[in-house]
């Protein structure tokens, strides 16, 4: 195993992870935005994470909720929703692209929690392929696309079949390999991709302890149908027998014991979402090959004091 350490391109060495802005970078620009991605690049951050998936017509657009969300968006007359807006799925490009993503509804608890956000006014909800247009340019930048995808609802969004498919077919058209990794919560994604494209890099996404949204249970519907028990328990050997490049644990669930079973295994382990110092601290300390943020500049500063 150890042979083939370097053959995985999103492994870092200890103390020097990659940085992925997180949604671009939500604690400092409007999130999910081209305008936000360019001006991430600025921070120094070589990674940059976002959310996709399919508008009607199985487009694939990068924004995170299922609906148009409330707390972001203005309609075409600049009104803020006073409701979450229609599904995403159900509006084409041209509708998604009325809306006008920049910024934050005053009031509303989700913008209480960005304070040093800037507003970036007329900021649309990008298409992925104008996003690849633009990452295929800049160079040495990192991407994890996360596909959105609901393993306990059908009524959200495409299954996860086309949108693997769909993302795939667009990742075609662009010369991105060793510099994307396709993670999703949802793994009946990932095993859409893995019979698909098994070339193309996987992230697995893992949520644990935690009852507001639980993704790692025996016989949860996010693992695809895995169990735990067939690997005596271990996530790490679960996740690294699926062929994966990556493990995206919530930074909280993450001990070093398993960090260190999961490179033995030739997986990257890339964290979120770590927005104060002292946990990036923690975390580049132990080793960490990658760290999600909303706020890169914080934990860029970090790895200087690491
Ligand atoms: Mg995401």
């Amino acid at each position: 195993m150890k042979a083939d350490r370097m053959s995985n391109p999103f492994r870092r060495p200890q103390g020097a992870p990659v940085i992925y802005g997180h949604r671009g970078a939500r604690g400092m620009w409007p999130e999910n935005t081209l305008e936000s991605f360019r001006l991430l690049r600025a921070t120094g951050a070589q990674g940059l994470e976002i959310d996709v998936q399919n508008a009607a017509g199985r487009v694939p657009v990068v924004v995170h909720d299922p609906h148009v969300p409330m707390q972001i968006a203005r309609d075409a007359s600049g009104n803020w929703l006073d409701a979450s807006g229609p599904k995403i799925h159900e509006l084409s490009v041209a509708e998604l692209q009325s809306y006008d993503m920049g910024g934050l509804k005053p009031g509303h608890a989700y913008g209480t929690r960005y304070p040093e956000q800037k507003p970036l006014k007329g900021a649309r909800i990008p298409t992925l392929q104008a996003v690849l247009d633009w990452a295929q340019a800049e160079a040495g930048l990192v991407l994890n696309i996360e596909i959105k995808s609901y393993a306990t609802r059908t009524d959200l969004g495409d299954p996860p079949e086309m949108l693997a498919e769909d993302v795939l077919r667009l990742l075609e058209r662009f010369a991105l390999t060793g510099r994307v990794v396709i993670s999703s919560f949802d793994w009946r994604v990932l095993t859409a991709l893995r019979e698909q494209a098994p070339e193309v890099a996987r992230g697995y996404l893992s949520y644990q302890q935690h009852d507001d949204f639980l993704t790692i249970e025996e016989g949860s519907p996010w693992m695809a149908g895995l169990s735990l028990a067939a690997y005596d328990g271990s996530l790490p050997r679960m996740i690294a027998d699926q062929g994966a490049r990556c493990w995206c644990p919530y930074f909280h669930d993450l001990t070093e014991a398993d960090l260190k079973a999961a490179q033995d295994l030739d997986l990257a382990v890339n964290v979120w979402t770590v927005n104060d110092a002292g946990d990036a601290g923690r975390m580049i300390a132990i080793g960490v090959d990658g760290i999600i943020t909303d706020y890169p500049e914080r934990v860029i500063a970090e790895l200087s004091v690491a």
